[in-house]
């Protein structure tokens, strides 16, 4: 078979002779032939399929070494291949959520500054919160936390006293943010809140030794004015009920859901895997805390609710939805959903907090 030009090659794969040097250099995409005498560099036109593939990835902005991963899986199987392409495309369609509403967080901020500042200031929440050890545990190893401007529930792991050790130290970590922090600070203040309480849990862990392994979800929610920070990592979680509809607006980093999120199971098939409780992510002290910080602008009769797995693994979320709609104060709520949990068996540790968001 006849080779051809680096020229020739590049102009029938859609990419530049500059491009194709570097992705040789880069080993992604080599010529078959380089003349000795002159540097000329030919390629085979069976490489064409590969080439054309690489420039389709880079059409869409997949970086290099990623694009490397996707041609490796495309040389042994397609499907693979369409497997990474979609697992690429979900990170980046979060991480671009993620930075739209830091965007429009900091929009908002600015142009608030030059319009109503009172505006901003007109809102407090109404609170209740309620932990029970459940029916069948012997300890309570979740803490919960409610204040003017913080929420918090965290759910300990570990054997004996090692889980209810580490889910006070976290949530009593982060009780100074309850004093308040400046609407433009909320993420660094919880971030910075999230590592003095992993840094506590590693103090923990270090004091007494017996404990063995320490560790903790935290899911926590800090209001600054009408902004609302959410910090989150493990599978206690966060609900919003806003104009009569409820979003869990956490992500459960937990292995079953990241096969649902992978389809390889379905929802109802993770609420009865042998698997479910194993996290993905926790704060233990020993590793860097990995949380899912964001930011919403909090609204007159928006009501937040945040739980323990001890309330969702039980309770299903239509009957957590009737509940948030239905009642009109934040106590009656958290005594209803601790109830359904009890009604469901209460198998493990139980804890809720409700805020509304009012007019102050
Ligand atoms: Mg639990």
């Amino acid at each position: 078979m006849e080779l051809l030009t680096i020229g020739a090659f590049a102009r029938a794969a859609g990419l530049s002779p500059k491009a194709l040097r570097l992705y040789a250099s880069l080993g992604l995409l080599a010529p078959v032939r380089v003349d000795p005498d002159s540097g000329y560099r030919f390629y085979d036109p069976a490489q064409l399929e590969r080439a054309r593939l690489v420039a389709w990835l880079r059409r869409f902005g997949m970086p290099l070494a990623r694009i490397q991963v996707v041609c490796d899986l495309w040389e042994r199987s397609q499907c693979v291949a369409a497997d990474e392409i979609a697992a690429y495309w979900a990170e980046v369609e979060t991480d671009l959520a993620n930075r739209r509403r830091l965007a429009t967080f900091l929009v908002d901020q600015l142009s608030r500054r030059e319009t109503d500042m009172s505006e901003t200031s007109r809102l407090r929440i109404r609170y209740a919160v309620a932990t029970d050890k459940g029916q069948l545990r012997d300890r309570n190893a979740d803490s919960a936390y409610a204040g003017p401007r913080l929420l918090a529930v965290a759910d300990g792991v570990g054997a004996g006293p090692a889980g209810e050790r580490a889910s006070a130290a976290v949530v009593e970590s982060l009780k100074p943010l309850d004093s308040g922090v400046p609407s433009g600070d909320l993420l660094n203040a919880l971030e910075h809140a999230v590592r003095r309480a992993n840094d506590t849990l590693r103090d923990v862990a270090a004091s007494d030794p017996a404990l063995g392994e320490v560790g903790t979800t935290l899911t926590a929610l800090l209001w600054s004015d009408s902004s609302l920070g959410l910090v989150h990592v493990g599978d206690s979680r966060a609900y919003l009920l806003r104009d009569q509809e409820v979003f869990q607006i956490t992500h459960d980093h937990t292995y079953v859901r990241s096969l649902v999120d992978a389809g390889r199971i379905t929802a109802e098939e993770a609420e009865s895997h042998p698997q479910r409780a194993l996290l993905l992510r926790a704060l233990d002290g020993r590793s860097e805390p990995q949380p899912d910080l964001s930011l919403w602008d909090s609204q007159v009769g928006d009501r937040h609710l945040l739980c323990s797995d001890g309330l969702s693994a039980v309770v299903s979320e239509a009957a957590i939805r009737d509940a948030m709609i239905l009642l009109s104060e934040p106590d009656q709520v958290v005594r209803r959903l601790i109830d359904l949990a009890f009604q469901a068996g209460a198998p493990d540790n139980v804890s809720c907090v409700v805020a509304d968001v009012v007019e102050s």
